[in-house]
């Protein structure tokens, strides 16, 4: 059914709040989670048979995209630069398997970036095997890589299909060429249609397309047009992102022809267009600005409410712990975030003394458990079941969270949630702002300005 949002609400919550992609959020984490901290949890992992997803970010990217919200190195494509980080993410595998013993079984893998097909086919090869000799790697299980279709000819994608991985990401954003040209990211439909046709072919499990609204030069009309030449694509999942406009945090957004920006009403119209125009053509809502094929196994566990989410994105085939390798890489284990060193000269340095290369982390206290297990419920059921609350966490919902009633009253108001009982459910519109709904349980946005580090809702 369309949404009608009123300038009213736009207004009241167009504000900086988080994506959740993790919680705590990162901007709180800090160095007081050391390396001996990462060790003792992976030590801890060596005697378990926790299952592992694991993560390897490759920072490289050939040029920069205007909008990029990405740790990124921006280098021509050498096999110098691929060849030296290989060498230091191996020093990296081997340090991690010192401490959590080898073969352990890993049930997603998911390289990200950056552009992990910066790489040539050697080095993919390469990090392939040696994670496949460190590692039990599950080929039932997922195993992805984002794709630049700039950046990837047919023969290397015919080896990352050989070499097991079985789905495909890949980066679109927008098909006009004014907005291609002013986020510089020239990338033609017909080259994005080769390549979607070769994943098909090459019996990829599943596609998805990253697009961004908010972008310059984007309008509700030259943004239609993108959503139909998607949909004709039919990818299997579509990731459909606001656009982060961080200046302050990402300096080369300030490039940016500032006036050419949507405004809130525009982007607000963008997608909801967008949304509809999915829905129509046979896709679900899942979660937060996600969209997937009814047929898909994500929309299948949205529905039955055993959709997850980590840092890789959502999944039905959660593992136990998360480890992240290379550089700025996020793990997750055993209730602590850790993130590696932004820096690339760190990086290497720690690992030239052998150590293993972290900057920063969080160790959750029993609050953020709480509150972690409460933002991911809303944002990956829609929906706060309290008896399920109070089964898993022996506190009752309402008592625990008091100071979080006026906040779930205003929600109830504007329309955002409605309570049946002891579900808490997100409505359609609560959908879109469901940012805004998690907010008032984030304990640390309590802190004076710390709004401001994040882009805005809408
Ligand atoms: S390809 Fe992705 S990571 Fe690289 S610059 Fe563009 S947006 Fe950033």
């Amino acid at each position: 059914m369309p949404i009608h949002i009123n300038k009213e609400t736009l207004l009241k919550y167009d504000i900086p709040g988080p994506r959740y992609t993790s919680y705590p959020t990162a901007p709180i984490w800090t160095d007081d989670v050391t390396e001996n901290i990462y060790i003792e949890k992976l030590k801890q992992l060596r005697s378990s048979d926790k299952t592992l997803s694991l993560y390897i970010h490759i920072p490289f990217c050939q040029t920069l995209c205007s909008y990029c919200g990405c740790n990124v190195l921006i280098r021509k494509q050498e096999v110098k630069h691929g060849d030296e980080y290989l060498q230091y993410l191996f020093k990296e595998i081997d340090l991690i398997t010192q401490y959590i013993g080898k073969n352990k079984k890993i049930k997603q893998f998911h390289w990200g970036g950056g552009t992990p097909t910066y790489f040539n086919e050697q080095q993919i090869e390469r990090i392939f095997e040696k994670v496949r000799e460190s590692f039990d790697i599950d080929f039932d299980g997922e195993i992805a890589i984002e794709i630049d279709p700039r950046t990837i000819d047919k023969k290397k994608m015919h080896r990352l299909r050989l070499l097991g991985f079985n789905r495909i990401s890949m980066g679109v954003q927008d098909f006009n060429a004014d907005v291609q040209k002013a986020v510089n990211r020239i990338q033609p439909y017909e080259l994005v249609k080769e390549f979607n046709d070769l994943c098909h072919e090459l019996k990829f499990n599943s596609v998805n397309f990253d697009l961004i609204y908010g972008l310059p030069h984007q309008t509700p009309m030259s943004f239609k047009e993108t959503i139909d030449k998607v949909i004709a694509l039919r990818p299997d999942r579509i990731a459909l992102y606001s656009f982060a406009y961080v200046p302050w945090l990402k300096k080369h957004q300030n490039k940016m022809d500032k006036v050419a920006l949507p405004t809130p009403d525009q982007k607000i119209d963008i997608f909801l267009n967008s949304r509809d125009a999915l829905i129509d053509s046979g896709y679900q809502a899942i979660a937060m600005d996600h969209f997937a094929l009814k047929k898909d196994e994500l929309a299948k566990a949205f529905d039955k409410g055993s959709l997850y989410r980590n840092f890789m994105g959502y999944t039905v085939k959660p593992a136990d712990e998360y480890i992240g390798l290379g550089l700025t890489s996020i793990g997750f284990l055993e209730n602590t975030f850790v993130q590696n060193h932004k820096v690339l000269k760190d990086y290497y340095d720690s690992l030239d003394n052998a150590q293993l290369p972290i900057e920063r982390g969080k160790v959750l206290n029993e609050d953020d458990v709480i509150r972690q297990w409460t933002i991911n419920a809303l944002i990956c059921q829609f929906s706060v079941d309290k008896e399920s609350f109070q089964e898993k966490f022996k506190l009752a919902f309402d008592k625990y969270f008091t100071q979080e009633q006026d906040h779930l009253k205003q929600c109830i108001e504007d329309n955002l949630i409605a309570v049946d009982g002891d579900m808490i459910r997100v409505t359609d519109l609560g959908k879109i702002f469901i940012r805004n709904v998690c907010m008032g349980f984030d304990y640390y946005l309590r802190q004076k300005g710390a709004h401001k580090r994040f882009s805005r809702t809408v």
